[in-house]
């Protein structure tokens, strides 16, 4: 927590309006997710074959579960007009600086951003996100001087991946140190700009080695949309948390698939399969490959290849038959709970380095 003395207006623990609502519908989503993970690792009575490595695993993790809840309410919210205060004492380059430090920590001390590693962000955030992922040519489309392209009709459509010259459109500005610092002090997440740039490069790890043809139909387009949905949904920096599962990404996806055949099915298919593939450890490009080549089986109602793959992880997992659902919804609790315990460690690292930062201010000011 913050404990530097600043001779502000705003006091760090009254919330304004907006940050109360915040805060209301934030507790909700806590209590909810605990709700949600009591039940998933209950389930786990009933394992059969509860002696495979990862069912033993899981069971050592239930114990430490009240501990870990615990922790989703240690750290309050701070009232973001006393947050704006304490950043508009500090200029833009300064911010800068201080975030690659804080940068260092949150890679040492969390996993914070190991999801933004395969789309590069990891690497550039702080500094140029234009770098992220050569040969793709990014552009933030609203920075000064961005070419402006024509493309999307959709205008709720917030950046858009063009696989013919491997570029990627983002329709708002490069973020700036002060937007990372303040999704960060406030929500443990990174500002919506980076959370679109994440999708469309899951897009690219999807079309740099595969010749799609110019026109990629909707089926095969659905899959590509799903899984870059559930990609950025997965990082503990997306910038909306609560947002997510396969009612999110049905509702997102309405206006553009809605007319496709089992349109919600394939949806719910697909998100489910993908995220237990990721739950067993499969990488975004992997997660890529597969939906490069998978294609909605009708008759079975399901996508085959994703389906096998898992199948095959499920086995050498040694997890067997009516085990296969408690432990992916365990493993799917242990994936939140934890993704949550680190947008709030994050949130603790960036508070902690800025009471740092204004000490160094303060004992500056006092020795002048
Ligand atoms: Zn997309």
């Amino acid at each position: 927590m913050i404990s530097a003395n600043i001779t502000k207006q705003s006091d760090p623990a009254v919330q304004t309006e907006e940050a109360a609502a915040h805060s209301k519908g934030y507790l909700l989503y806590i209590e909810n997710l605990s709700r949600a993970v009591n039940e998933s690792f209950k389930a786990l009575d009933k394992l059969k074959f509860s002696d495979s490595p990862l069912a033993c695993a899981l069971l050592r993790y239930r114990d430490r579960l009240p501990e870990k809840l615990c922790g989703l309410t240690e750290l309050r919210p701070l009232n973001p007009k006393w947050v704006d205060e304490l950043l508009s004492e500090l200029g833009e380059e300064r911010l800068q600086g201080e975030f690659s430090i804080l940068k260092t920590k949150l890679i040492t001390h969390s996993n914070f951003l190991a999801e933004l590693q395969e789309t590069g962000i990891k690497r550039t955030l702080g500094r140029d996100l234009r770098l992220s992922l050569p040969p793709v040519h990014i552009v933030f489309m609203h920075d000064p001087g961005a070419p402006q392209i024509q493309n999307s009709e959709d205008t709720t459509v917030r950046g858009y991946y063009n696989q013919k010259n491997a570029s990627c459109f983002i329709k708002s500005p490069h973020p700036q140190a002060r937007q990372l610092w303040r999704t960060l002090l406030l929500h443990g997440t990174l500002p919506g700009s980076v959370g679109t740039l994440d999708h469309e490069l899951t897009h690219a790890l999807q079309m740099l080695k595969v010749r799609y043809g110019p026109k990629i139909s909707k089926e095969a387009l659905l899959l590509l949309e799903v899984h870059a949905h559930e990609a950025t949904c997965a990082a503990a920096s997306a910038p909306h948390p609560s947002d997510e599962g396969s009612h999110s990404i049905t509702r997102r996806l309405h206006k553009r698939f809605a007319k496709l055949d089992d349109f919600e099915l394939k949806v719910h298919t697909a998100y489910t399969l993908l995220r237990s593939l990721r739950l067993f450890g499969t990488d975004d490009t992997e997660l890529a490959q597969l939906v490069q080549r998978d294609s909605f089986d009708k008759k079975h109602k399901t996508y085959p290849l994703l389906k096998a793959h898992l199948a095959e992880l499920i086995d050498s997992a040694g997890v067997k038959g009516c085990d296969v659902a408690p432990v992916i919804a365990a493993l799917n609790a242990r994936f939140r709970l934890e993704r949550e315990l680190t947008r709030i460690k994050a949130r603790t690292i960036a508070q902690e380095q800025l009471a740092v930062i204004y000490r160094n201010v303060f004992a500056t000011k006092s020795a002048a």
